[in-house]
């Protein structure tokens, strides 16, 4: 149904209506279900482009400065047309924006596009960004700010409670300036296209369905009003359309759902759009299904400092043993140290030469043994000798030519290097032939040097180089560098480590849904592998649990961080020391408490690493000091409990349907009706009634 009267025109179903004023800008958002009004705050943008002016390289054309648009209405979806726009400044461009609303139950779907004429030069500038929607003016959906929570998909997820406020108190000002936004980029820091909002009159989410991996900021912002109890959000996307003059240039599906589910009824909405265009059923090693935990060392250091050689190999996974982890990663294993003369990734002859390399990690797989053999995918130092012959061409460049620099510095045991001698990473085009070929070398070497698993270093994340201004790439254009580059290199990497055996493995860093589809686990970073303040990895976790997610770097002994992983089913990834040091090298009560986790794990490895990770869904958990989070498998129900107090708490778990059948702790079976103890888990197994 739709109406379109005086200077308003809407669209409306039986769970969603919406209204626009005369410049197309939303001036209501109602879900009839609840009755609630999402948009609080009216006149705030709906959409931006930003625009290359010589008096500003980045110059907004907005929303709020159209003339009256044309809109059409139709039954069940709305057309507007801006036959041409006017920029922040007040001056007229010869480009034509059009965007429109089809609806469906509770679903809207937009799309955009913009037509940029073929006019004399100054009057059609090319358009560089497109921030759509902007979903503007949301404080509460429902009763108050403070009950409302945002989810936010940096890396395995964020929940911010009480957004707008948080939002405007967001960390230290740069400056003066508040960077009272969240802006990750998908596929990256971004781990996902889709976020949500939840308040007690319903739940909005706001999707990007878009297959092109093209980059794409995920946009939650605060939009300062004159006084605090005028703030409000605004949810969306930044595309790159870079559209010339000339060039028409539309979008891929931005979808809006007004609801009165939980998020978990979004994190479904976006794994069936996920589906159709990823596939998550390449069988995984079966070692890597089972993999409980991961050791993880350097064995020369990015300055020289020798820590390992290949003959002590065995050495190291006997000191992994003690812990009963069987999985060895071997960092700094290559010439130059680790982060350092990348990607040459040649044997040292300091650590005993290639020859030595092969017989060790032979002699340690025939001891029981799974190496992991460390690669980068991203990064390229200056002092390589790939550098010396296409660093320069390879570089990833800046809208001014500049390549993205990362400096990274390890720690020595001095003061000077670290001063005196930071060492550059410059970030590699992952779209260029030389360095597609370089890496897929490495994944060919890492299999011959007879490795389990290859791993490539900051492949679905890393630090923020995304857009790619080389011309001579020849990527479809700035914004298909990153996002089609890493998701091709990886299944190219994957086809290599999959020739050699189905037990072979690839390992990736960070997370992002398009890219981890070819691997077969991750070692992430950031958001979501913490048991405390805006961490939600539920998020993530619940949208995919297939990935195999390690737990971000174990380097102390952090007794909450073991608990938390082995509720969520984060595999450990121990780096005691910041990399340096065997886990012997922590005190021996640490190590031990590791070993039983592993063999809680091992036991229940058919449902608690195997199974599906239901979150909280089938639960009902009716003491807030236990953490619980459901299994499932074939045949088989668990739950992975912890008691977060510091006192004994009773197991105030069910799962309706279910009855319990026994409780288990690291330290054996336990009574189901005792307590649990401060601080431990439990593994709870359940039968159908
Ligand atoms: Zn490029």
């Amino acid at each position: 149904m739709n109406n379109n009267h005086g200077d308003t025109a809407g669209i409306t179903t039986p769970h969603v209506a919406l209204l626009l004023d005369a410049r197309g800008i939303p001036i209501s958002l109602r879900n009839i279900r609840t009755g609630c009004e999402y948009i609080e705050v009216r006149g705030l943008d709906f959409w931006q482009m930003i625009y290359p002016h010589e008096d500003d390289p980045e110059t907004p054309i907005r929303s709020r400065d159209q003339a009256q648009a044309e809109i059409a209405t139709a039954a069940d979806s709305l057309t507007v047309r801006y036959p041409f726009l006017v920029d922040a400044f007040g001056r007229r461009l010869d480009v034509e924006f059009i965007y429109r609303v089809e609806a469906r139950d509770d679903t809207l779907l937009l799309t955009a596009e913009i037509r940029n004429a073929d006019a004399p030069a100054g009057t059609a500038p090319p358009i560089n960004e497109l921030w759509s929607p902007m979903l503007s003016g949301l404080r509460s959906l429902g009763r108050s700010p403070q009950e409302t929570f945002l989810l936010y998909p940096e890396s395995a997820g964020r929940r911010v409670a009480d957004p707008v406020h948080a939002l405007s108190n967001r960390g230290q000002p740069v400056r003066g300036a508040r960077l009272n936004w969240l802006r990750e980029f998908y596929p990256g820091k971004a781990s996902m296209q889709w976020m949500g909002l939840y308040g007690s009159g319903g739940s909005l989410y706001v999707g990007s369905h878009d297959t092109s991996l093209q980059t794409t900021a995920v946009n939650a912002m605060l939009v300062s009003g004159a006084a605090a109890q005028n703030d409000s959000l605004s949810l969306g996307f930044i595309k790159y359309p870079f559209c010339r003059p000339g060039e028409t240039w539309r979008s891929e599906p931005f979808v809006i759902v007004v609801h009165t589910g939980t998020w978990h009824a979004d994190a479904r909405r976006y794994r069936a759009f996920a589906d159709t265009w990823q596939d998550r059923r390449r069988a995984k090693p079966r070692w890597v299904e089972d993999m409980a935990a991961m050791h993880d060392i350097v064995m020369l250091h990015q300055h020289g400092r020798m820590r390992f050689r290949y003959d002590e190999i065995g050495t190291i996974c006997d000191a992994a043993k003690s812990a009963g982890i069987d999985v060895v990663k071997l960092t700094g294993w290559a010439h130059g140290g680790h982060d350092n003369q990348v990607p040459d990734f040649l044997p040292s002859e300091r650590l005993g030469g290639e020859h030595k390399l092969v017989e060790n990690i032979k002699a340690a797989r025939d001891s029981g043994a799974r190496i992991v053999l460390y690669f980068h995918f991203v990064q390229m130092s200056p002092n390589s000798s790939f550098y010396a012959k296409h660093g320069e061409f390879c570089q990833i460049k800046g809208p001014r030519g500049n390549p993205f620099i990362d400096v990274f510095t390890w720690p020595s045991n001095g003061s000077i290097i670290a001063m005196n001698e930071r060492m550059q990473l410059i970030n590699a085009c992952v779209a260029t032939e030389p360095w597609k070929e370089q890496v897929l070398d490495c994944v060919r070497r890492g299999v011959a040097y007879g490795a389990d698993c290859v791993f490539l270093d900051q492949t679905a994340g890393g630090p923020s180089s995304f857009l790619c201004f080389d011309e001579r790439h020849g990527h479809r254009s700035p914004a298909y560098s990153c996002g089609p580059g890493k998701t091709e290199l990886s299944r190219l990497a994957r086809e290599i480590v999959k020739s050699a055996g189905s037990e072979t493995a690839l390992g990736a860093e960070y997370i992002a849904d398009a890219i981890l589809q070819y691997y077969d686990f991750t070692i992430p970073f950031g958001s979501g592998f913490f048991y405390e303040g805006q961490h939600f990895g539920e998020m993530y976790r619940y949208t995919f649990p297939e990935d195999v997610l390690l737990t971000q770097y174990i380097s102390r002994e952090d007794y909450e961080q073991l608990a938390y992983s082995f509720v969520m089913g984060y595999r450990f990834f121990l780096a005691p020391l910041q990399q340096c040091e065997l886990i012997t090298a922590l005190r021996p009560e640490f190590v031990q408490r590791l070993a039983n986790l592993i063999r809680l794990r091992r036991t229940y490895a058919g449902v608690l690493l195997r199974g599906r990770f239901m979150e909280t869904l089938p639960l009902q958990v009716g003491n807030p000091a236990i953490v619980a989070r459901a299994y499932q498998s074939t045949g088989e129900a668990a739950v992975a409990v912890w008691n977060t107090s510091a006192r004994p708490q009773p197991l105030d778990v069910a799962w309706p349907g279910r009855i319990l059948a026994s409780v288990e702790t690291p330290g054996g079976m336990a009574d189901p009706s005792s307590d649990l103890p401060p601080g431990e888990v439990a593994v709870m197994v359940l039968r159908l009634l």
